[in-house]
């Protein structure tokens, strides 16, 4: 769908919006401590300070840990390993410890001086993960996104190997996007959209596979890259909320993109504007999966077409060693349909397939999402 076809379905959508993450990258970040442009982070507090006067609560999902202490150890002329080359695990973890602290003035002094405290959250990978980690961690930003402060998140870099990791905060800010209902995410990034043959394209209702062929990797300095932000976007659409992908040169640009300019790359799909519950949004941003079960066309159609939950009689095989409660893939035909959180164990399964109660319930349509 092009911008102008669907101008008007994006501003009325906009208006709904109640929480925006902001995610900023690493090249954008250096770049305004590079040329001392503090004016940047005191532009976007100031935005923010409105925002929240105007009930959307801003949360920051905020690279550059790393990428500072590179910088701030290369600065000092100290001993440290500045030529970056071979950087063991704990050099990056120092690194990112000395950047995080430096990250953290930055936004503490530029949303300070607009009345409004930041405060630090580093999170990794179990948080979003495991259920009471994911609860534990709502609560702490419902709080305090209720006293108007702006939660500044990363992830805890200085003690997470990549195996604890998110890995990159493209998706952590669409993990932080999916805690929320009606939420916009911005990505503040080096380039001024997704392009493809050249061209910048300024609205996608959905993400095909032309479309991740055309993206590309990281740029120097970040994780992330095109790839992973369209990936992401893909998740945010079928979850009926809103992204957009643009230039970070100024903060401005964050009041533009709120009034549904057509600025950067919008991700926005009109057809499915109802915003899924709370339970499926976790659902479908989880990437921990321990199973996939394989089922057939019969079940297939009675979870799309009827919203039925999946019964026993519709598996034909599955894989993993999956809990209760563990969320899984469910495929038809090579093709992944729907996830969704196992009412049974993969052992209790294997058992009562053996002896086939047709009418047993694998995943209730409550605990399950469709994924095409
Ligand atoms: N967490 C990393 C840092 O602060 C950045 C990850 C990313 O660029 O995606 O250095």
């Amino acid at each position: 769908m092009t911008y102008s076809a669907a101008e008007k379905d994006l501003k009325e959508a906009l208006k709904k919006i109640r929480f925006l993450v902001i995610k900023i990258g690493t090249n954008i970040i250096r770049k305004h401590i590079e040329n001392k442009n503090n004016s940047f982070f005191e532009e976007l507090a100031k935005i923010c300070a409105k925002l929240i006067k105007e009930q959307i609560h801003p949360i920051i999902v905020s690279s550059g840990a790393v990428g500072l202490g590179k910088d701030l150890m290369k600065e000092s002329g100290m001993k440290s390993n500045t030529n970056f080359k071979n950087i063991s695990i704990s050099e990056k973890q120092a690194f990112a410890s000395l950047g995080q602290s430096l990250l953290i003035d930055i936004y503490r002094d530029a949303f300070g001086k607009n009345g409004i405290p930041a405060a630090q959250i580093l999170v990794s990978k179990e948080d979003f993960q495991n259920k009471k980690h994911y609860q534990n961690l709502k609560r702490t930003l419902d709080t305090l996104i209720q006293w108007n402060s702006i939660p500044v998140i990363n992830e805890n870099d200085a003690v997470a190997t990549d195996e604890l990791k998110v890995g990159d905060n493209d998706t952590l800010s669409e993990l932080i996007t999916g805690m929320y209902p009606d939420t916009l995410l911005i990505m503040l990034t080096s380039i001024d959209g997704f392009y493809m043959n050249n061209q910048k394209v300024s609205m996608l209702s959905e993400i095909a596979s032309e479309e991740l062929k055309n993206a590309l990797g990281p740029k120097d300095g970040g994780i992330g890259g095109m790839r992973t932000k369209l990936k992401s976007a893909a998740k945010i659409m079928l979850s009926g909320q809103i992204m957009n992908i643009c230039s970070g040169d100024n903060a401005d640009i964050v009041e533009k993109i709120i009034s549904g300019e057509e600025i950067g790359t919008w991700f926005f799909n009109s057809a499915s504007r109802n915003s899924l519950s709370a339970k499926k949004r976790w659902i479908l941003h989880n990437r921990h999966l321990t199973g996939s079960i394989y089922i057939d066309e019969g079940a297939k159609d009675a979870l799309i077409k009827s919203s039925a939950s999946l019964l026993i009689v519709g598996v034909q095989h599955f894989e993993g060693d999956f809990e209760k409660g563990d969320i899984v893939n469910i495929y038809c035909n090579e093709k992944r349909v729907a996830k969704g959180i196992a009412s049974m164990s993969g052992k209790e399964l294997l058992l009562k397939k053996e002896k086939p109660s047709k009418g047993a319930e694998i995943i209730h349509r409550d605990n399950l999402i469709i994924m095409n």
